[in-house]
Formats: C-alpha cells, sequence, structure tokens
C-alpha cells in the first residue's frame, strides 16, 4: 500500500495567549504543495521503519528516527489498536520534503501511515475508519497531522488542529528555498515567548485575516502575497539570523510574497505566474543563498493511496 503525502506551507500563522494546557492558541492557514513524501506499508511479521530521501531530492534524512520515535510509527500503532490487530508492518519512507524544514514533513509521514495501514489491515470490504476518523486519530499524533490527511487550503483554530476547508480558485506557483540543518519547533515557539516578554508585548486572540480569505478565493497571487504573515518568522529569524538575506534575495527577485515556512528555516515565495516561478527559482539558485531551490504548486489534496 503506498501513499503519496504533501508538505504545507503556512499562508496565516497567528500565535495568541498560551492555554492553561500549554499549547499557544493559533489560527492557522494551511497549503498543501506539491512536494511529496512517499510512505509505502506492506505487512511484516512486526512493525518496521526504514527512511531514505527520494531519488535526486538530496533531503538529509540522518536525523530521521527509525525506531518508535518516528511519526509514522506512531501512527502505524494507534491504527492497530484502533482495529484491535497486530502493528505487523513494513514501513518505507521516501522523503523529498525537507526534514526539521517547517513544512511539516513528520506529521505528513504519520498521515500517509495512517491511511496507508488502515488500508491495508482493515476489512477492504467493510472498513471501519473512515477518512473523518483518520483525520481524529492524526490530533492524537500532532496538530499538523489531521491536514496532512485532508489536503488543501485549511483554517485550523485550537491548537491548530480543528479544521474548516478554505474556497480557493485556481493554482498558486511557490518556490522553497530550504537552508542546512533544521530549527527545532519548540525551540522556535520558546523564542516567540521570550521576545514577546523582553518587549511586554501581550499576545492579542488571534483572528483569521479577511485580506487572505479573499485573495484565495479570488485566485489573487498579489493580493495573497501581501496577506501573508507568520508569528514565528521574528523568533525564526532571531534563531538564525542568515534567513533574512535568504527572504531579501526573494523580495529583490521579484517574488509578490515571501515568509519563513511555519517555524523555519525554509523560505517560501510566491511567485504572480509560473512563469515567474521558473525565474525567481532561477535567480535564486544563482545568489547561492540557499540549500537548495525548490518549485511546486498548491493547493493539492492530503495523502492519498498511488
Ligand atoms: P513542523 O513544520 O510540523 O513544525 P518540521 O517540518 O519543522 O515540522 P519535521 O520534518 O516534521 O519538522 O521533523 C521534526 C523532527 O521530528 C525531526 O527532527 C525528527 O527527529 C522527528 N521525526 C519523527 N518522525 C519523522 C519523520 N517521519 N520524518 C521526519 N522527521 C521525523
Amino acid at each position: 500500500m503506498s501513499v503519496r503525502v504533501p508538505a504545507k506551507v503556512n499562508l496565516q500563522l497567528s500565535v495568541g495567549p498560551i492555554r492553561d494546557d500549554g499549547y499557544h492558541d493559533l489560527v492557522n492557514v494551511f497549503h498543501a504543495v506539491s512536494l511529496f513524501d512517499q510512505v509505502t506499508a506492506q505487512h511484516a511479521p512486526r512493525l518496521e521503519v526504514r527512511v531514505k530521501a527520494a531519488p535526486y531530492s538530496r533531503v538529509a534524512v540522518d536525523d530521521v528516527p527509525v525506531d518508535e520515535g518516528n511519526l509514522a510509527a506512531k501512527a502505524a500503532r494507534l491504527v492497530a489498536a484502533r482495529l484491535g490487530v497486530e502493528p505487523g508492518a513494513a514501513i518505507r519512507i521516501r522523503k523529498a520534503i525537507p526534514v526539521a524544514g517547517g513544512m511539516a514533513g513528520g506529521s505528513a509521514d504519520a498521515a500517509a501511515a495512517l491511511v496507508a495501514c488502515a488500508r491495508l489491515w482493515d476489512d477492504r470490504d467493510r472498513p471501519v475508519l473512515t477518512r473523518d476518523d483518520l483525520v481524529e486519530l492524526g490530533a492524537e499524533l500532532g496538530s499538523d497531522v489531521p491536514f496532512a490527511v485532508l489536503g488543501g487550503t485549511a483554517v485550523g483554530v485550537g491548537r491548530g488542529e480543528r479544521l474548516t476547508s478554505a474556497l480557493t480558485r485556481g493554482t498558486f506557483h511557490w518556490v522553497f528555498a530550504t537552508a542546512d540543518g533544521g530549527l527545532s519547533t519548540p525551540a522556535v515557539y520558546a523564542e516567540c515567548d521570550r521576545l514577546r516578554e523582553i518587549r511586554g508585548e501581550a499576545a492579542a486572540p488571534p483572528v483569521v485575516s479577511e485580506a487572505l480569505m479573499t485573495a484565495l478565493a479570488t485566485g489573487d497571487a498579489k493580493g495573497l502575497g501581501a496577506a501573508l504573515t507568520n508569528d514565528l518568522q521574528a523568533p525564526a529569524l532571531a534563531l538564525r539570523p542568515s534567513l533574512e538575506r535568504v527572504l531579501d534575495a526573494g523580495h529583490d527577485f521579484g517574488a509578490v510574497g515571501a515568509l519563513v515556512s511555519g517555524s523555519g528555516p525554509t523560505c517560501a515565495f510566491l511567485a504572480e505566474t509560473e512563469e515567474d516561478a521558473g525565474d525567481l527559482a532561477q535567480a535564486l539558485d544563482g545568489a547561492g543563498v540557499a540549500r537548495q531551490i525548490l518549485r511546486a504548486q498548491g493547493p493539492v489534496p492530503g495523502a492519498t493511496v498511488v
């Protein structure tokens, strides 16, 4: 059973006050882009995970755990427990999504493993688990997992896991600049809290950007570029000042929008047309500001059996 699953970029990531449970209140507009990991699950006597870079992808996979720490293994165990079966599966992950890059690669693999293992172990004629059940199981694994099951463009509230699909028109053209070495998501949130404390800023309750929703619904790339926001960008730049130069380069080369993707360090650039995206990618590549320049389109569907 083979499943293809997309990376995400956050079009809006508004970080509100810390809740009683220790999580931040978020408004998170997720957008799935055509950069895919592939997760394959086969019947096996026990659960095992192998991880490789996808052909030609140059993703550094050394830091991805292949034991119980892998989110795909956790997803497989969750599906097995729900179905009351033994978690016997050989899971192979081919990664094209940068690791610890702010594009939710681990969550994507978890979503793909949910779909793959449900198909592998669930009764084909009368499946017990619906896609909604998998979205719900995904929320137990992490707040980015439900979106990777669904894909498209969606607004997440709460910890980011309560999702509503957003209306979009047409296709948006993206260029991504990856960096050497990841940024830890908890470290970036901690830096966000630290910066707010020293600046004496109180976090306002987050609200969905109307300008962003209008740009999405009308397929307006310029409007979308102007409406992109990420509250984790300042802390990511504080931890990795070299990203400023990457964002500046994107602006200089004509991107209609530029921001740090999620908790970084990948930077995302929006181009007005497909042709502009090609030019932008070439210019960024020539400037040598990134480990790798990748192109993608969005929105694309979530975890899909192939
Ligand atoms: P996000 O955007 O959700 O904050 P990210 O893209 O920054 O996430 P991931 O690639 O999901 O980061 O990886 C974060 C950490 O999760 C890695 O350093 C790795 O140790 C761990 N991890 C567990 N399972 C996986 C997996 N299948 N793929 C990648 N990383 C995994």
